[in-house]
């Protein structure tokens, strides 16, 4: 795989300060594919200059002009699309096929719609006696993770452009080759140098550098709880803004009446995607007790329809998990499972390849509310199975946990859905197989963050308000 050895600033790649390196690991079979260099606080000090620097250039670049160079951004995406999904597909290890539609293409839908809402965004708006200006918050410090290597940074950069806004990214240390690529298709894009940089390196190196610099005005993070929790209370501290993506348990609320095939074979495929390893994958699935057996039938026949194997194999629908770390942390959820009582129908702990980070898709079924695999974030391709006995007691489950990032209700009715969805503690929600829409806000109630990404909510995130009263 093609790699830089260096860091983008200031519009060009720029060697490191250090001599640390990270190494790149495919983990469908364990062989390293290449390596980057681990920043220091150092080279988070001369990006963080570049994109101030580079700041009220871009500010004060008209919002229709900025859109154009998104466009132009998304063009070269699209110009790159089969070289990013073979780069994800080598560093993440899901298949091909969901690399080139989802993580490839995901992106391109997103930055086109920032492309149109720079253009068509009211940066101005009159209240009373007053003209509110949009004004772009600064310097953004964005800090992104592996599962959706390239969507989770464009959902970060093309609304921070939009907005006026200029950056330093810090990506995942896993998958740093898809950053690059990003870095390549901004130069490409013919992006003004400093208004986006890039700085590969390790979260307690040079994400923390990055989180803690006194020249970031907003840090911008999506990771785990625990690392979020960090951030918050250093930008807190700082009195910085701060946006947060964090983790998620979500449920997928089967009512009576739903068409139970359905609900069923869709959310085993949301859990199975991407191994496991969406914030918002569906992995409880509650189910009323009396359809409870039915409901596990069908979800250990689906799961069967998902082998797992070599990505570059156009029959396989499963790939690896990222890496021997979180292979261990799923296994130990499963061991896990099967101790606290829970039924294992499908999968288990054990390897089903001899080589790479391979988990079984995995189905548990009995699941009780408080068992630790309906309580934590496994990462992974493990779906619970909960029977509830009537709505209250659907409700009270789907609530109980610190998250509130997805979920699903499915019913006879659109009505009936719509009214239990009201009740749910959780950023969004799909009704009947409602799908993703990329410019619906998108964020967690409660421990899941704090903020939205995507569409008109997700670009005001990165702009602060200033009142002329006439
Ligand atoms: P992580 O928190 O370990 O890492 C995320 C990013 O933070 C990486 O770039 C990492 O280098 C950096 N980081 C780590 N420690 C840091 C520190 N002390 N200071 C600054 N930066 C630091 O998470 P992960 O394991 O890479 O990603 C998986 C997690 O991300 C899951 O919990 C998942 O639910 C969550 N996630 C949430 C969303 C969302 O939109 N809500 C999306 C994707 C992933």
């Amino acid at each position: 795989m093609k790699a830089h050895d260096g860091m983008y600033i200031g519009g060009e790649w720029r060697p490191a300060a250090g001599r640390e390196r990270i190494e790149v690991v495919n983990p469908a079979d364990e062989k390293i594919i290449g390596g980057v260099p681990a920043g220091t606080a150092e080279d988070v000090d001369e990006a963080v200059r570049a994109a101030r620097a580079a700041f009220p250039g871009w500010a004060a670049t008209p919002p229709a002009e900025r859109g154009a160079l998104i466009g132009a951004l998304r063009d070269v995406l699209i110009a790159r699309k089969r070289e990013i999904a073979e780069t994800i597909t080598a560093e993440l290890g899901c298949p091909l096929g969901f690399s080139e539609m989802i993580h490839a293409g995901a992106p391109i839908g997103v930055a086109s719609s920032f492309a149109e809402l720079a253009a068509s965004y009211a940066f101005e708006e009159r209240i009373g006696n007053s003209t509110v200006l949009l004004e772009p918050v600064g310097v953004v410090g964005a800090i992104t993770p592996w599962n959706y290597p390239l969507h989770q940074i464009v959902a970060k950069v093309a609304p921070a452009l939009a907005a006026g806004c200029t950056l330093v990214l810090k990506p995942a240390e896993e998958t740093p080759l898809t950053a690059q690529l990003f870095a390549e298709a901004v130069h490409e894009a013919g992006i003004p140098a400093g208004v986006f940089n890039l700085v590969t390196g390790t979260g307690p190196v040079a994400g923390q550098a990055l989180a803690a610099h006194e020249g970031v005005d907003l840090v911008s993070f999506t990771g785990s709880t625990a690392v979020g929790k960090q951030i918050g209370a250093t930008a807190g501290a700082a009195v910085k803004r701060v946006a947060l993506e964090l983790g998620g348990k979500s449920a997928n609320v089967i009512l009576p009446g739903a068409d139970l095939a359905k609900a069923v074979e869709v959310g085993v495929g949301h859990v199975m995607n991407n191994s496991g390893q969406s914030c918002n994958a569906l992995t409880r699935m509650l189910v009323h007790r009396d359809q409870h057996e039915e409901a596990v039938s069908l979800a250990a026949a689906a799961v069967a329809a998902y082998p797992s194997g070599d990505p570059l194999d156009a029959a396989t629908r499963i790939g690896p998990v990222i890496n021997a770390k979180q292979r261990d942390r799923v296994r130990g959820y499963i061991v896990k499972g099967v101790e606290e009582g829970a039924r294992l129908v499908a999968g288990g702990p054990d390897a089903p390849h001899e080589r790479g980070y391979f988990i079984a898709p995995t189905v548990f079924a009995d699941v009780t509310p408080e068992m630790t695999i309906a309580q934590e974030e496994i990462f992974g391709p493990v779906l619970s199975i909960l029977p509830y006995e009537d709505e209250d007691d659907a409700l009270r489950i789907a609530n109980g946990t610190v998250y509130g990032l997805g979920g699903a209700v499915w019913a006879a009715d659109q009505e009936t859905a719509v009214a239990f969805a009201r009740r749910m503690d959780t950023g969004q929600v799909d009704i009947n197989g409602g799908r993703f829409n990329l410019l619906a806000p998108f964020g967690g109630y409660k421990q899941s963050g704090v903020g939205r990404e995507l569409g008109p909510h997700g670009l005001a995130e990165y702009l602060q308000t200033k009142s002329l009263q006439f």
